[in-house]
């Protein structure tokens, strides 16, 4: 049964025919994707599979729900991004009814939680077999939804680090929703975990946070890193970086990159991405790290490696993509060049201090257009800031490009399919694994047309024919 429009939240259902037209054009730059689906659709390999996705709800992830939704999956989305929603689109997917989708661009904490909650609830009750995670929040809530009602069921509170969670905003959003929920059902979270057989997650952070779980013994299923292929980390995350950074800072901003100084902070793939953007701009591009083989990296290539402090007073531009958090902090916003841009390309909002900033005494932040805010300190001094400090790739812009994007999509709908076909095998404790390197391969395969390469037959070691999946 597809689901029914009235089951899905989305901004305006009106929007619908824009957003298709958007999704079709966007088809056209997914051929990888659109072959893999025609491919695999005529054999339905996710029929059965209730799939939650918590990914942003764009135009690429939309042929991704559509592939999902033809290979059989009985599929409810959510954005993993409060800001990222295109609500034309969302109303689009909506409306045909490819899944119930609950996204909107601009969301209140609880209005987030609340989305991602629909997310994982079928009408009837039941949770999901398959996930696809971005970042891990999805994953996270049911991890301390089985922890809350253990710890109630013991000792008739929540656990005690549940409550300590930053921010402490999000926590309590969560707080409030699973005591309602354990009212309701105090079991609710054990019986859905039961059913799923595995998260396939997007992103290195969400990785990081799986990792995690698995070394400390509290991962309740197995996980896939989608993050770990190689077609996945080399090849989306460096050149599709690389691209939706200068998108997302020309959609932002009119600035004129050749000729100034910008530090990109981390240099992962992520930020590898970036520096190699800035440099082809005629920016001239300093590298700051904390991992002494990664600045070894930079330094090869010829970015000069230096520390935030070192350099505060001669950047234009500041971008993290570290992963980790408080990289550009207060004091280093104080003593920025007079409307320095600060922006962020790594996962969440953590990494520029949004929360010192917000309650500094005598800063006041005027909006010059949508997802751009000039702040000013005490002294008359101002910085822009981009996103509030989110990815600004995807909410300055429209992220990553369509044919990076059908890249890790279709080794999202390769994995999700082989997960589902091995539902049954026994399992041990769940781990953290990368996917099995065919479908890396295959994933490749299918877009090799794309950029018109043509491929060398080793006459040693040919593809098997048992590698296409
Ligand atoms: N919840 C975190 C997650 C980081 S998202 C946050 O909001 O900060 C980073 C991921 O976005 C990347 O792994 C990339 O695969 C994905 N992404 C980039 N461009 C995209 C696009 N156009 N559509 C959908 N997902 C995109």
């Amino acid at each position: 049964m597809r689901p029914h429009p009235s089951e899905s939240k989305v901004a305006d259902i009106g929007r619908a025919v824009d957003g298709r037209r958007i999704v079709n054009e966007t088809e056209g730059w997914m051929r990888g994707l659109i072959a893999c689906r025609n491919n695999l659709s005529p054999a339905t390999p996710l029929r059965g599979a209730r799939i939650t996705g918590v990914l942003h709800m764009t135009a690429q992830t939309a042929v991704l729900i559509e592939t999902l939704s033809a290979l059989g999956a009985d599929l409810r989305w959510c954005s993993s991004n409060a800001f990222s929603t295109q609500d034309s689109v969302a109303a689009a997917v909506a409306k045909a009814r490819s899944a119930s989708i609950f996204a909107w661009k601009g969301q209140t904490p609880q209005e987030y939680w609340w989305c991602v909650k629909k997310a994982c609830t079928w009408p009837g009750g039941k949770g999901p077999n398959l996930i696809l995670d971005t970042g891990g929040d999805l994953t996270h809530l049911i991890h301390v939804g089985v922890d809350y009602e253990i710890s109630y069921e013991r000792t008739g509170a929540p656990p005690p680090h549940l409550l300590g969670l930053e921010p402490a905003e999000e926590s309590a959003v969560i707080l409030n929703m699973l005591r309602d929920q354990y009212l309701r059902n105090p079991a609710h979270w054990r019986e859905l975990v039961q059913e799923v057989v595995g998260v396939c997650e997007q992103t290195s952070s969400g990785v990081h946070r799986l990792r995690q779980r698995e070394s400390n013994g509290s991962l309740l299923f197995p996980a896939m890193s989608i993050n770990d292929c190689i077609t996945k980390s080399k090849i989306e995350n460096i050149y599709g970086i690389k691209h939706s950074v200068l998108n997302g800072l020309l959609c932002a901003l009119d600035v004129m990159l050749a000729g100034k100084t910008v530090l990109i902070c981390g240099f992962g793939d992520v930020g590898m991405g970036c520096a190699m953007a800035m440099k082809a701009a005629g920016a001239r591009c300093l590298v700051a790290e904390t991992d002494p083989v990664r600045a070894l990296m930079a330094g090869m290539e010829g970015y000069q490696v230096t520390t935030i402090e070192t350099v505060l007073s001669e950047v234009d531009m500041f971008i993290t993509a570290t992963g980790d958090s408080g990289v550009i902090r207060m004091e280093h916003m104080l003593k920025m060049k007079k409307n320095a841009v600060v922006g962020n390309m790594g996962h969440f909002n953590r990494e520029i201090d949004m929360e010192s900033l917000r309650k500094y005494p005598g800063t006041k932040a005027i909006e010059v257009k949508p997802n751009v805010q000039r702040w000013t300190f005490q002294d008359g001094h101002s910085i822009t800031l981009l996103a509030e400090g989110r990815l600004l790739n995807l909410i300055c812009g429209t992220g990553n490009p369509s044919l990076v994007m059908s890249i890790a999509f279709t080794l999202q709908v390769l994995t999700q399919a082989h997960l589902w076909k091995n539902r049954n095998l026994a399992q041990t404790l769940p781990t953290v694994c990368v996917p099995p390197r065919k479908i890396d391969t295959q994933a490749a395969l299918y877009h090799l047309p794309c950029i018109g390469a043509e491929l060398t037959v080793s006459t040693n070691n040919p593809i098997s024919s048992n590698e296409v999946l």
